[in-house]
């Protein structure tokens, strides 16, 4: 970090709040006195600095960051990429390519076990299916919750696809204890006591990016959950908002390619959410395999006009299938093969 004072600084003044730095921050302070200003270095973990409180300071001008904020998910300290194995066939990152799919709400015990029979046969290594639904409405679905998740863990005992749903509250955590992946959505990015209480626990975290939110808030949502202990995070990029209305958001394509460059952490796209037209998930799903993402998370429903949420962006078992052999030539492009559920269970 460093710290650009102002004119007229006292070599008294600079040494005084050099010496509080080192004691405030544990780092140490190095001072260059040129002819009109004096510029600080600190040296050592700024992670924890308070550049606000800095700025705030009546001697300085300017202060700016050199070192990222992040440093658990910051690929400069952990240059391997963070793979998430789940066992027989399910892994997210390290050279496959990974299709989470399913639809936006469970809404039946057939529906799901149907919907989860099909995509499994179409190449998907994991089952999506929200029990818990963030709408904008309060009257509209909210999802079949509890109930919604003994229904995921029924099609995962018929397909063995591991299941990924979103959670709200940390108060529902205890129901969670048999999830495979846990989500958090994008209107929960920020939601700090949520993340902490998920760095406590064991499972990987697929943590989508907020609709208003820059890469690094992302990286430091991250760095939220594996503070607290749980390095076993997946990056999500499903799209901002923009002044574009032509589509439900707009895909940042060039973030995957950035969060790889920055951290470990393996990175999923949501092909879904991000356009919120079913024709354009193939598209999109084929640009972010291209761009370098580990993964896919698609919206898949056997009846999608009748879909009790996301209905426009669902695409049909069909069509799942086409998308999916379409993605695998893609990553085969790259050298990445599927990653594929075996039935050795
Ligand atoms: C979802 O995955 O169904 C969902 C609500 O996604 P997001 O948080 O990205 O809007
Ligand atoms: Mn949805």
């Amino acid at each position: 970090m460093i710290i650009v004072l102002k004119p007229g600084t006292s070599r008294e003044q600079v040494e005084h709040f050099s010496a509080d730095l080192e004691k405030r921050n544990g780092v140490k302070v190095n001072a260059w006195y040129g002819e009109h200003s004096t510029v600080l270095g600190l040296l050592g973990d700024t992670a924890g600095v308070d550049i606000e409180a800095i700025q705030a300071n009546e001697l300085v001008e300017s202060v700016k960051r050199v070192q990222e904020p992040y440093k658990k998910s910051n690929r400069k300290f952990h240059p391997d990429d963070t793979v998430i194995d789940l066992g027989h066939g399910s892994a997210i990152g390290g050279g496959r390519l990974a299709i989470i799919a399913g639809p936006c709400s469970v809404e039946s015990e057939d529906q799901i076990a149907d919907i989860a029979r099909e995509v499994k046969g179409a190449g998907a290594a994991f089952l999506r299916g929200g029990a818990f639904k963030p709408r904008t409405s309060p009257y509209a679905f909210q999802g079949l919750r509890a109930e919604g998740l003994e229904l995921l863990r029924h099609a995962r005992a018929k397909t063995g696809l591991p299941i990924v749903t979103e959670i709200m509250s940390p108060a529902h955590l205890i129901l969670f204890e048999d999830v495979d992946i846990i989500q958090v959505g994008a209107r929960n990015m920020q939601n700090f006591e949520l993340l902490k209480e998920l760095g406590k626990c064991d499972k990987p975290i697929l943590l989508k990016r907020g609709l208003a939110n820059t890469i690094e808030e992302l990286l430091m949502s991250a760095e939220y959950i594996m503070a607290s202990g749980n390095d076993r995070v997946i990056l999500c990029e499903r799209g901002i908002r923009t002044f574009e209305t032509m589509t439900r958001n707009t895909l940042d394509i060039s973030a995957v390619p950035i969060l790889k460059k920055l951290s470990h952490l393996p990175v999923v796209v949501d092909p879904s959410h991000a356009s919120g037209h079913s024709w354009l998930v193939e598209p999109l799903a084929m640009a972010a395999v291209a761009a370098g993402a580990d993964g896919l998370i698609i919206e898949v429903h056997n009846d999608p006009p009748h879909a009790l949420s996301d209905g426009a962006q669902s695409v049909t078992p069909d069509e799942f299938r086409r998308i999916a052999s379409h993605v695998e030539e893609v990553a085969g492009v790259f050298g990445k093969t599927l990653s594929r559920r075996d039935d050795q269970e």
